[in-house]
C-alpha cells in the first residue's frame, strides 16, 4: 500500500468550485498514478479555514469515487499559509513509484514536484537554438546551450596553443578548466577564465574545434557533470546533441529537431552573414555536414536521436511553426 498527497485551491469558496477542483485533483492523482478509483483504500481531505461551502469528501463523492472511504477535515487558521486550498491524502493499493501532485496555486507549495526539464537534440543549424530560447521564455524557465559548453572548451584548447586534441594533451587543461555558465538579464553567458567568451565562442573557427574536442571522454565527462547538476536545481530547456540520449535520460519532454544540410547550412550562412563574418555558402555545407559525421560516429555519447524523443523536421517550417508543434506536444503530453 502507498501514500499519495495532493493538493489544489481554489478561486473561491462555492460549491461548484470545489466540486470543480476536487474532481480535476483526484482524476490527476489517478492518472499520474495509473490508479482506479476501486485501487483507492480512503481519501482524506483537509481544507483551509475559509472553506466552508461544501465538504471536499462530498464532492469527491458527487464526482464518483465511491468505493473508497471518504473524510473531511477542517484545517486552523494558520497565519500565512496559502488560502482556499484543499489537501488530500490518499491510500491506494499500488506497487509502483507514487507520483504526488499539486495543482494549481498548490503547485508553489512544492515547486521540488514541478520542476520539468525539456531536451532538444539535433544537427546544427536545424533550429533547436532559436526554438530552445522561445520556449524557455515562453515558460519562464532557464535555457541552457550546451554546444557554448563544448565550445568554450575548444577556445581554451585553442588558446593554449593546443595542435592536436587527445586525451593526453586535453585533460590537464580539463582539470584546470575555470569555465562558468552566468545568467544575466535572461541570457546565458559563458565565462571562461573570468572572460566573457559569449561572442569569442561563436566565430566560425571555433566550430568545428568544438565538434572535435567534445568527442572527447574527459571533456564529455566534465561537461555532462556541469549539465546535470544544472538541470537539478531547476526547470529548464537544455539544447545540445546527446541531452535526451545521455545527458537526461528522464527529461519530461524530448525532441530531435533536424533538417536537411543545405537548409541548415543556409540558416548558419544568414546568421554568421549577419554578423559580419564572410564565410562561403558550399563550404559552409560541407563543414555541417562533417560535424554532423564527427558528431554522430563519435564513440562516446554520439548526435543520436533518444527512442522516446520526438522527431521535428523544420526543413519547411517556420520557427513559429516549429514552436507551436513542440508546444502541442508538450501540452498534450502533461
Ligand atoms: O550546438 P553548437 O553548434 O553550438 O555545438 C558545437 C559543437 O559542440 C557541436 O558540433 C558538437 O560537436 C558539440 N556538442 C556536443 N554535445 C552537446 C552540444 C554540443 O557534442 N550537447
Amino acid at each position: 500500500m502507498k501514500a499519495i498527497r495532493g493538493a489544489t485551491t481554489v478561486y473561491e469558496d462555492t460549491p461548484e468550485e470545489i466540486r470543480l477542483a476536487v474532481k480535476e485533483l483526484l482524476n490527476e492523482i489517478s492518472q499520474r498514478n495509473s490508479l482506479s478509483e476501486q485501487e483507492m483504500i480512503c481519501i482524506l481531505f483537509s481544507s483551509t479555514a475559509d472553506i466552508r461551502s461544501l465538504y471536499p469528501a462530498k464532492a469527491a463523492r458527487e464526482a464518483g469515487f465511491i468505493h473508497a472511504a471518504l473524510y473531511s477535515s477542517l484545517e486552523p487558521e494558520i497565519e500565512g499559509s496559502l488560502p482556499l486550498c484543499i489537501r488530500v491524502l490518499i491510500f491506494a493499493e499500488t506497487g509502483a513509484m507514487v507520483n504526488h501532485v499539486y495543482l494549481r496555486g498548490a503547485a508553489a507549495l512544492r515547486k521540488d514536484l514541478s520542476k520539468y526539464s525539456i531536451a532538444l537534440d539535433g544537427p546544427a543549424g536545424s533550429g533547436k537554438s532559436t526554438v530552445a530560447k522561445l520556449l524557455a521564455a515562453a515558460h519562464n524557465i532557464l535555457y541552457l546551450d550546451t554546444g557554448a559548453m563544448y565550445r568554450a572548451c575548444a577556445l581554451k584548447a585553442m588558446k593554449e596553443g593546443l595542435k592536436k586534441f587527445d586525451e593526453k594533451n586535453v585533460l590537464p587543461l580539463m582539470q584546470k578548466l575555470d569555465l562558468r555558465i552566468e545568467y544575466r538579464d535572461g541570457k546565458q553567458h559563458t565565462v571562461l577564465d573570468g572572460e566573457d567568451v559569449s561572442e569569442a565562442i561563436r566565430r566560425p573557427e571555433v566550430s568545428m574545434a568544438a565538434s572535435d574536442i567534445s568527442a572527447l571522454r574527459c571533456v564529455r565527462e566534465k561537461m555532462v557533470e556541469m549539465q546535470r547538476k544544472i538541470a537539478s536545481e531547476q526547470s529548464c530547456v537544455l539544447d545540445g546533441r546527446d541531452i535526451g540520449s545521455f545527458v537526461l535520460p528522464q527529461a519530461d519532454f524530448k525532441f530531435f529537431v533536424t533538417a536537411r544540410s543545405d537548409v541548415r547550412a543556409r540558416r548558419r550562412y544568414d546568421e554568421l552573414t549577419a554578423k559580419g563574418f564572410s564565410v562561403d555558402l558550399a563550404q559552409l555545407q560541407k563543414e555541417i555536414e562533417q560535424r554532423d559525421e564527427n558528431d554522430s560516429k563519435r564513440e562516446f555519447a554520439p548526435l543520436r536521436r533518444a527512442e522516446d524523443a520526438v522527431l521535428v523536421d523544420t526543413s519547411d517550417m517556420t520557427i513559429d511553426e516549429v514552436l507551436a508543434y513542440i508546444e502541442k506536444k508538450i501540452q498534450e503530453k502533461v
